[in-house]
């Protein structure tokens, strides 16, 4: 048997919510599909940059000839969950003029003034990019529910107006990849701590995270309930384990390879005659 460090063709199967999921006895240092350690999951990334590059540069030669289809990343997880690492690590492996990248913070005053969604359908991806959310529409039922900004009925309403949206983004050609990134209480404890012990860390630190850690159980129960609710066959959850960080970019990294590959793209033909042209050029030598 080979030793040679590779990734499981049903990685991302195993990665996918379906029913019964239970986020409690989740395994959040577990690398699922990975044979080897965290060492070879970031010589793979390494591997797969290549194929995620040519994938991203044909869906963004597909939009520049008339193409309507567009991916969707959208990233979700508590506090140091490394969502920040993943849009470095794996999105930056990808040529930045065929990427739109949104964090979704505070709403404004402004956002506010409208429906939860409305500052989500503003941020879309064109056609022919991938779009990244950095946090999305789910703190609309995750932070919401939790420090209860806004009523249970509210909150309550949003999961299946949430099922609608995506479907409705789904029929109009965007692949929509969803990824909760999922660090243990202890990670995240480690993390923090790391970000108050050294002085180059201190501008990610923020007093609310721990805030946001003391109410931990009631994260995981929201959590849970966008699991069951909002994991659908159209725009499924992945929950990924992410105590390694290096083994969770690289199954970011084959989520967005295979949702690039079900677009099943050729690079456009050419709109002019390549043998005539072929012919000008060459009568411009000198
Ligand atoms: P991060 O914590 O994601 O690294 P950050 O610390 O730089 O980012 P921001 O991106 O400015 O902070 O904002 C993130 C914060 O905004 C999170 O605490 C998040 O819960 C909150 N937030 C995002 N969306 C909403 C929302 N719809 N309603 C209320 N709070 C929200």
């Amino acid at each position: 048997m080979s030793k040679k460090p590779s990734l499981s063709h049903e990685l991302t199967e195993q990665l996918r919510v379906r029913e019964g999921f239970d986020l409690a006895s989740f395994d959040r240092g577990a690398r699922p599909g990975l044979k080897g350690g965290s060492s070879a999951a970031e010589d793979l990334l390494v591997e797969q940059g290549g194929i995620l590059d040519e994938l991203q540069e044909k869906l963004y030669a597909h939009g520049r000839s008339g193409g309507t289809r567009s991916v969707l990343l959208v990233l979700q997880g508590l506090d140091t969950a490394g969502k920040g690492g993943i849009v470095r690590h794996v999105v930056g492996l990808v040529d930045p003029q065929g990427v739109s990248i949104r964090s979704f913070g505070v709403p404004t005053e402004e956002e506010r003034a409208h429906d939860f969604l409305w500052r989500i359908r503003r941020a879309l991806p064109q056609p022919g990019r991938i779009g990244v959310f950095d946090r999305s529409h789910y703190e609309d039922v995750l932070v919401a529910r939790v420090d209860e900004l806004v009523p249970p009925d509210v909150w309550e309403s949003r999961y299946d107006l949430i099922n609608d949206f995506e479907a409705e983004l789904v029929a109009a050609g965007t692949v929509v990849v969803k990824v909760a990134l999922m660090v243990s209480y202890e990670e995240q404890g480690e993390r923090l701590a790391e970000r108050l012990e050294r002085p180059d860390k201190h501008w990610k630190y923020n007093p609310g995270d721990i805030d946001t850690r003391l109410r931990w159980d009631d994260y995981q129960e929201a959590y849970q309930a966008v699991f069951d609710r909002t994991s659908t066959p159209h725009a499924p959850w992945h929950v990924i384990p992410a105590d390694d960080k290096r083994y969770a970019r690289l199954a970011v990294s084959q989520l967005l390879v295979e949702a690039l590959e079900s677009l099943d793209l050729d690079w456009p033909q050419a709109d002019f005659d390549v043998a005539a042209e072929k012919e000008r050029l060459e009568a411009t030598r000198r």
